[in-house]
C-alpha cells in the first residue's frame, strides 16, 4: 500500500503544472495529512522531490511551500547505436536534456562488438557528465535500427548492420559501469515515438513517426501511447511494398519504402550518391540535397516527390489501419519536409478513405535527430516514476 502511495504522490506533483503543496496532495489523492507528510519526507530524502522555498500568497496568507520534482536525483541515460552514428543523452526527473552527444562513423560491417565499443565510449561520457551534474543514473535504454526482442534484449536483424541475433544486453553488460544499471534494448523508431509523444504534450495524441535513415522505420503512437506490437516488432514501414517488382532490399524483398525513400536511395535518385564506405553518409550529404532542392535541381526534386509519394502510400495504409491522425516526418524526412510534405499530403488524401471527414496532418517531428535517445532516457525516468519504491531501496531509504 505504501509503495503504491509513493507513486501516487510522486505522479500528482510530476502531473502538475505548478509546485504543489502537501495539502493539496492531500486533497486531491484522500490520503491524510500524516500520510502525506511521511511519504514526501521518503520522497525528498530519496532525491525525487526538492521543496521550494516557502512564499506568501498574494493575500499574505500562511505561506505554503511548494514541491517539485528534483534536477539532482536520478536521471535517465538514453543510447542509441545506428547504421551510422551512435549517442547517448542524459535527462533528468524534470525530462531536461543535461547532456547529449552523436558521433558519425559507418557501423555497417563491423563486429557488433566492436560497434558496441563506440556506444560504450559515448555511454561513459554520458555518465561522467550525469555525475559532475550530481545526477544518479537510475538505468539506460539502447536503441537499435532493427526487430528487438523486448523481452530478453536480442537484435533479431538489423539488416542495414547486417547484424542477425546479437545479445545486445549482454554485450553491454561486460562493461562493469553499464552492467551496474537497468539495462534494457529497444527499436529506435518505437523509442523515437516516445520522443516525438514527450515533445508534443498538445497532442497528436495517435501518429505515425516515420523516420528517415539509411532505413526507414515508424513508430506508432494510439491513444496517447506507443503501441509496440505482441512483441515489440511494429513499425517496420521500411518495408512495406511500395513497387512489388522493384529493387533488391537489404531484408531480401523487392520494392520495399526503404529502396525508394532510404537515405542512399533518395541520394542515389537524386544524382548525389555517396559510396557506401564513405564517412560523409548521414548529415552532410542530406544537407547536399537539401542545397540542390533549394537550387531547384530537377533530378533532386523528382527524387523528393517520389520518395514523398511512396513514404504517403505506405503511410496511407498504416493510417486506413491504425484510425491516427497525423503522419510525423522525422530522421533525415525532417530537413527535407519542405519537398516531402506535399507529395505525402497528396497519397494520403487520396488513399485514406476517411479523409474527407477528418485531413490526415503531416507534421514535422518536433525531437528531430535526437528523438530515439531523448525516447530512451523518458523511458527510463517513467520507470522511477511509475515504481518510486524501487529507487528509494536502491537509495536506502526505508
Ligand atoms: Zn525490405
Amino acid at each position: 500500500m505504501r509503495e503504491h502511495n509513493l507513486g501516487l504522490v510522486l505522479r500528482r506533483v510530476a502531473d502538475a503544472p505548478a509546485p504543489v503543496s502537501r495539502a493539496d496532495i492531500a486533497l486531491v489523492t484522500g490520503l491524510t495529512r500524516a500520510t502525506v507528510s511521511s511519504l514526501v519526507d521518503a520522497l525528498l530524502e530519496g532525491g525525487l522531490l526538492v521543496e521550494l522555498e516557502p512564499r506568501s500568497g498574494p493575500q499574505g496568507g500562511r505561506p505554503a511551500a511548494g514541491l517539485v520534482l528534483s534536477d539532482r536525483g536520478p536521471a535517465g541515460l538514453g543510447l542509441e547505436v545506428n547504421v551510422d552514428y551512435v549517442a547517448a543523452c542524459v535527462r533528468d526527473l524534470r525530462g531536461a536534456v543535461r547532456h547529449r552527444a552523436v558521433r558519425r562513423g559507418d557501423l555497417r560491417g563491423r563486429r557488433p562488438a566492436q560497434a558496441l565499443r563506440a556506444l560504450l565510449r559515448e555511454a561513459h561520457a554520458a555518465l561522467d557528465a550525469a555525475g559532475n551534474q550530481g545526477l544518479v543514473v537510475a538505468g539506460a535504454t539502447v536503441a537499435v535500427p532493427g526487430v528487438v526482442d523486448a523481452a530478453d534484449g536480442v537484435l533479431r536483424t538489423a539488416p542495414n548492420l547486417r547484424w542477425r541475433d546479437v545479445d545486445v544486453r549482454d554485450l553491454l553488460r561486460r562493461d562493469a559501469r553499464l552492467a551496474a544499471l537497468d539495462l534494457t534494448v529497444g527499436n529506435e523508431a518505437n523509442l523515437a515515438a516516445v520522443g516525438e509523444l514527450d515533445a508534443r504534450p498538445e497532442g497528436p495524441d495517435g501518429f505515425v513517426l516515420v523516420s528517415g535513415e539509411i532505413g526507414v522505420g515508424a513508430g506508432i503512437v494510439v491513444g496517447g501511447r506507443p503501441f509496440r506490437g505482441g512483441r515489440g516488432w511494429s513499425g517496420e514501414i521500411g518495408h512495406v511494398p511500395v513497387e512489388p517488382d522493384g529493387a533488391r532490399c537489404s531484408c531480401g524483398a523487392r520494392g520495399c519504402l526503404e529502396t525508394v525513400a532510404g537515405q542512399e536511395a533518395l541520394l542515389r535518385s537524386a544524382g548525389l550518391d555517396v559510396p557506401a564506405s564513405s564517412s560523409l553518409g548521414g548529415e552532410g550529404s542530406v544537407r547536399l540535397l537539401v542545397d540542390a532542392a533549394q537550387a531547384d535541381d530537377p533530378r533532386a526534386l523528382a527524387a523528393l516527390t517520389a520518395a514523398g509519394r511512396a513514404i504517403g502510400l505506405a503511410a496511407s495504409a498504416a493510417v486506413n489501419l491504425l484510425d491516427v491522425q497525423a503522419v510525423i516526418l522525422g530522421g533525415i524526412y525532417a530537413p527535407l519536409a519542405p519537398w516531402l510534405t506535399g507529395p505525402v499530403g497528396d497519397e494520403l488524401t487520396e488513399r485514406v478513405v476517411t479523409s474527407a471527414w477528418a485531413p490526415v496532418d503531416v507534421l514535422v517531428s518536433r525531437a528531430g535527430t535526437d528523438a530515439a535517445v531523448l525516447g530512451g532516457a523518458r523511458t527510463v525516468l517513467d520507470g522511477v516514476l511509475a515504481d518510486p519504491a524501487s529507487w528509494l531501496r536502491r537509495a536506502g531509504v526505508a
